[in-house]
């Protein structure tokens, strides 16, 4: 008899040791009293609470963060009587007034008659798991942003530009709203870099990306580099002779910039041919042979001798 209540004495220490050991922090509840019969010692290092500070399932509660205690609390209550084996994540309150990421993973203990007799669990640390998830959101914001935006001049991008087109086509074929698009191409820019050098040529594109930037007045209105030295303006809610001026205040903008370009053949400094169009899009339209207009009618500008802007079929 000795013999067999030592073995249990012996294998509870072994329990106890690996249990009261490990980074889980294990405990117990009594389902009747709602109290701790076990919280395992390492509670106290990493919230500064003693073990026997854990009394009631009232002081589990009240070390919850505010904005997590609602929700934890009754979610862990409800899945209990259920008798629903289950895991929480809640921010734990420390000594110190700190904040700490636990999972709480609960088990239901039933009786023989089924009823809740305790819950066990263990609470892991998940801190470091949580500010990875964390960064991780980080940079995903951050890379979506880059993902949009040209490297070189910092405006949106092609690939955003594709994106606002499809929304404002659509929002324009919705509302019936005209809706405006600039095509804008810097004249003789081979020449540029032929004569200045690719680097100038480089800086030359970001003080242009600048000067047109200026052109962008109503909250929709947006530029984008198309791509090389051509850029698009989508204004919408924009009628023809509006954007018209707007054409014509680009113009204006990038001569204001007297960019030197001796290779021109418009002159001494740089300019731009715009093709613009303006559209109403029916049902049965497609917006590509939209873009492709307006892009016949930049060629008809560079035609016609750069530095001017086509608006209408020539
Ligand atoms: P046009 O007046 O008919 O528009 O003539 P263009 O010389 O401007 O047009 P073309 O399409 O022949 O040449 C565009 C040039 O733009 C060629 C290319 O080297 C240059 N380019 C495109 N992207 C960049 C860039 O990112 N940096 C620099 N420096 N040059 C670029
Ligand atoms: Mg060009
Ligand atoms: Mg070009």
């Amino acid at each position: 008899m000795t013999e067999v209540v030592e073995k249990l004495d012996v294998e509870g220490m072994v329990y106890k040791t690996l249990l009261e050991s490990t980074k889980a922090i294990p405990w117990r509840i009594q389902w009747d009293s709602l109290s701790f019969s076990y919280i395992g010692p390492q509670i106290e290092e990493l919230l500064g609470w003693a073990p026997d500070s854990w009394m009631s399932v009232q002081d589990w509660a009240d070390r919850i963060h505010p904005e997590d205690r609602e929700w934890a609390v009754n979610f862990c209550v409800a899945q209990s009587k259920a008798g629903v084996d289950h895991e929480a994540d809640y921010r734990a309150l420390c000594k110190d007034g700190s904040y700490v990421w636990i999972r709480d993973v609960v088990h239901v203990v039933r009786k023989d008659d089924g009823s809740v007799d305790a819950l066990v669990g263990f609470m892991f640390d998940i801190s470091e798991r949580k500010r990875t998830e964390q960064r991780l959101i980080e940079l995903q914001r951050e890379l979506e942003t880059l993902s949009f935006k040209d490297g070189l001049t910092g405006i949106a991008n092609r690939r955003r530009f594709d994106a606002v087109f499809g929304e404002e086509w659509d929002n324009a074929r919705r509302s019936g709203r005209p809706l405006s698009m600039l095509m804008l191409d810097i004249d003789y820019f081979k020449q540029y870099n032929d004569h200045y050098g690719h680097v100038q040529g480089d800086y030359c594109l970001k003080v242009v990306a600048k000067a047109l930037e200026q052109a962008v007045r109503g909250p929709r209105d947006f530029l984008a580099r198309f791509g090389g030295e051509e850029f698009v303006l989508i204004l919408p809610d924009t009628d023809a002779g509006i954007a018209q001026q707007v054409a014509e205040r680009c113009h204006e903008l990038i001569r204001t910039e007297w960019i030197p370009h001796e290779r021109s053949m418009t002159g001494m400094a740089l300019t731009l041919s715009v093709g613009a169009g303006t559209v109403v899009p029916m049902a049965t339209d497609e917006r590509q042979a939209f873009l492709e207009l307006v892009d016949r009618r930049l060629y008809s500008a560079k035609v016609r001798g750069r530095n001017t802007t086509v608006s209408g079929e020539h």
